[in-house]
């Protein structure tokens, strides 16, 4: 129960008109402590885009209202019970952010608006893997709402976030690390390591194609009573929609514990004039199966990783308020060996550059895969 002399503010959200030209229009209300109201935008906008974007891509939120209810920071967390929200202060409300800070508090907002489908519309098997399908999908639904909404050099942040907390917690397990579609309420795994791989495979294979993939699974068993999905109907959908080449990413990220070792040993530039720029990059890389005794054998490389370029670093803020390197290339490229070398031409001064700079792939050393760019 929760119970204060609550401030209540509202808004409507509405759908986007259907064939007939009608609107679907759902209540929003956040329920708040009088003095603790600089957040509150951020939550709003936050329900307001991720009901946006499920709706559109998904599938109709079922209820007429949605509501956010603050509490005391006796608990961290938000949980989502049927279009109800109860919000720690803590990890929303009393937040201090900045801007160019992972928005954390519109993320969980997301990340909550998106159980009314994953979890509310469809219920899992208490079977392993279970997880993956509650809570991965919110992970991976409120962050597409975060890939609309940030620049991807913004969005490399919160994948390096992830990314250390996943390998963080998989170096405190006490038992056995478990591959993704069999995690047993291992929070690195589904919250952390489910953002990265679910990331990877719309990155991969496109965002259009895993939605295309989540539709299908969720008529297929929303409100389903009596007989309920474990990881391999919502695989078998993924795999449906997956060209045969990329296979073996559903294999690799999904089914297995795979890691990258992907490296820039050296950055170099060399003016052409007319502000272009030809950067050579020496490049080191790994794929490694892992057991979960964390047994390790190397896997041949065929893979397509991105390779980025940053140039300067503005000297103030941006329009949109943001000051962040930008990147003057990002594209994917065959690796087929542990050491290669790549060159391309950019427009811009190079600054930084390597291989998966956006930190899409599980590296263990994440923090060597861009290097500076020397002159020549
Ligand atoms: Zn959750």
């Amino acid at each position: 129960m929760q119970s204060d002399k609550y401030e209540v503010m509202k808004d409507i959200w509405k759908s986007k008109a259907d064939s007939n030209g009608t609107q679907k229009e759902v209540a929003l209300e956040i329920y708040h402590h009088k003095e603790h109201t600089a957040n509150l935008d951020r939550m709003m906008n936050g329900m307001k885009d991720a009901l946006s974007y499920f709706s559109e891509n998904f599938g109709e939120y079922q209820h007429r209202q949605l509501r956010i209810i603050e509490f005391p920071r006796y608990q961290s967390f938000a949980q989502s019970f049927a279009n109800t929200v109860p919000y720690s202060e803590e990890i929303g409300f009393m937040l201090n952010m900045k801007k160019d800070d992972i928005d954390m508090n519109y993320y969980v907002t997301a990340h909550e608006t998106a159980h009314q489908w994953w979890g509310h519309q469809v219920t899992e098997a208490p079977v392993q893997g279970s997880s993956m399908l509650s809570e991965t999908l919110s992970q991976y639904s409120a962050l597409m709402v975060m890939k609309h909404k940030y620049p991807k050099e913004m969005i490399q942040k919160f994948l390096k976030y992830e990314l250390e907390s996943y390998l963080r917690g998989r170096s405190g397990e006490r038992k056995k690390e478990l591959p993704l579609d069999l995690v047993e309420r291992q929070q690195y795994i589904h919250y952390r390591k489910g953002s990265l791989i679910m990331f990877a495979l719309q990155d991969y294979i496109g965002e259009d194609k895993i939605n295309l993939a989540l539709r299908n699974y969720l008529n297929k068993w929303k409100f389903s009573e009596g007989i309920y999905p474990t990881t391999t109907d919502l695989t078998d959908e993924i795999k449906a929609v997956t060209p045969d080449s990329l296979q073996y990413l559903i294999t690799d990220l999904v089914e297995n514990i795979t890691f990258y070792d992907n490296e820039t040993k050296t950055a170099t530039y060399k003016e052409l004039g007319n502000d272009m720029y030809e950067v050579t990059l020496v490049l080191k890389s790994k794929k490694i199966v892992a057991d979960s005794l964390g047994l390790e054998t190397e896997l041949p490389l065929t893979e397509w990783i991105d390779i980025g370029v940053y140039g300067e670093e503005p000297k103030k803020v941006n329009a949109e308020g943001y000051k962040f390197a930008p990147l003057l290339y990002l594209e994917k490229h065959q690796i087929r060996k542990e050491n290669s070398t790549i060159t391309i031409k950019v427009k811009g001064k190079p600054v930084k550059a390597g291989i998966d700079p956006l930190n899409k792939l599980i590296d263990r050393h994440p923090d060597d895969n861009v290097k500076k760019v020397e002159k020549e």
